[in-house]
């Protein structure tokens, strides 16, 4: 017997929860598919800031995905009833005056309104020391392993979650979609960096980035702000720090390096003296599904149009994915344009 369903998603990170939930919204059946190994999603610290570098670019369309994140991450937080994001400044150490003009040309500048604060020369904290300091609003992190759970049942319960790994050959095209028993309308490709492996959408410039984070334990309080040092530190409860992380195209594999954590642990060691009485309890790795432009990767196959993907969030899928997802659903369900359309790839990386 056959089971006819409007979307076979296949993986359930991030990408492939929150297009799930936006599908499920506008009442649409889906299936999602995750072998239940680790993945970025449940590795990755989930946090959101708008203003990125050195050189404190803001995002583009910043006003459209700050609004999408915070709405829909509060719509989860009462549905599951937990917390799911938490808001928190995050405290930018600056290292020399290059980097303090930097800030103060920002805090002079219209679209930065309201995303720094107490800009000011010498230390904010006694366990931190930089040159400078500036606090950053609108930012904070997504609590990612509870929300995944969360999604994970409410799919389970509507029976429509499935534990499994879908093997390529295993998908029928034509004459129509089907995978196992299922007979899905569209199939939608979430799978994070393994997209660069799928048959039909390998031929995308896909250009991934290993990260490595730890978790640390101290006895000292930590302040309850994030702290970005090039680097960052993410003070959680019971005296946990989480410090990340590497990017590095090299090595695209998930195995924790030492020389990684030598290095997380070096750059923290330059702004906190008190580094090496932590104690390390966890060292991940995992691969962020970058793109060569930048851009996210929404739209369809172009010969098989019922194939579609997802993908391609890199680094920022926390504060990306909300406003991406419900513009893909809304671009399945009601026919507009995809945004970052695989279409500008048509010409010059399809394989004719
Ligand atoms: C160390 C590190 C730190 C990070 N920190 C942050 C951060 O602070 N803030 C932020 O916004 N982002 C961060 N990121 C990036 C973030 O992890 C990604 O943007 C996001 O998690 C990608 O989600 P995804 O769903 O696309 O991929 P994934 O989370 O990797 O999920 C893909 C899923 O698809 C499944 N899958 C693949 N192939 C198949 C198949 N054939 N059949 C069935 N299932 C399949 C996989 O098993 C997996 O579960 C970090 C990443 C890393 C590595």
């Amino acid at each position: 017997m056959s089971r006819p369903i409007d979307y076979l998603i296949i993986g359930q990170g991030l990408a492939g929860s929150l297009l799930a939930w936006e599908l499920i919204s506008r009442n649409h059946s889906v299936m999602v598919v995750d072998p239940e190994h680790n993945n970025a999603s449940k590795i990755a610290a989930g946090i959101i800031n708008p203003i990125a570098g050195m050189r404190f670019v803001l995002a583009d369309e910043i006003e459209r995905l700050l609004p999408a994140a915070r709405q829909l991450y509060q719509h989860l937080a009462d549905v599951f009833h937990h917390e799911v994001f938490v808001a928190t400044p995050m405290l930018r150490l600056l290292p020399n005056e290059v980097a303090y003009q930097h800030v103060q040309q920002r805090l002079t500048q219209a679209p930065y309104q309201g995303y720094f604060s107490d800009c000011a020369r010498g230390h904010a904290l006694a366990d931190f020391q930089s040159y400078a300091y500036a606090y950053q609003q609108h930012t904070g992190y997504v609590l990612l392993p509870k929300l995944l759970a969360s999604i994970k049942s409410f799919l389970c319960q509507r029976d429509s979650y499935l534990s499994a790994h879908v093997d390529y050959s295993s998908l029928q095209i034509t004459p129509q979609l089907r995978w196992q028993n299922f007979t899905p309308k569209h199939v939608i490709f979430c799978e994070g960096y393994l997209g660069a492996e799928n048959p039909w959408f390998s031929w995308l410039p896909f250009q991934l980035a290993k990260g490595e984070i730890l978790s640390l334990r101290h006895d000292r309080e930590q302040p309850k702000t994030i702290i970005n040092y090039g680097h960052w530190a993410l003070p959680l409860q019971s005296q946990h720090l989480r410090v990340g992380a590497t990017f590095s195209h090299q090595c695209l594999n998930t195995l924790p390096t030492a020389a990684a954590k030598e290095a997380l642990l070096h750059a923290l060691r330059t702004v906190n003296a008190h580094v090496d009485t932590f104690t390390c309890l966890q060292h991940d790795a995992h691969i962020r599904p970058c793109t060569r432009d930048k851009q996210p990767f929404l739209g369809r196959h172009p010969h098989h149009s019922q194939l579609l993907i997802f993908n391609g969030f890199g680094a920022k899928g926390s504060l990306y994915m909300p406003w991406y997802a419900q513009q893909f659903a809304k671009a399945v369900t009601q026919h507009t344009a995809f945004p970052a359309d695989i279409q500008r790839f048509y010409d010059r990386h399809f394989p004719c």
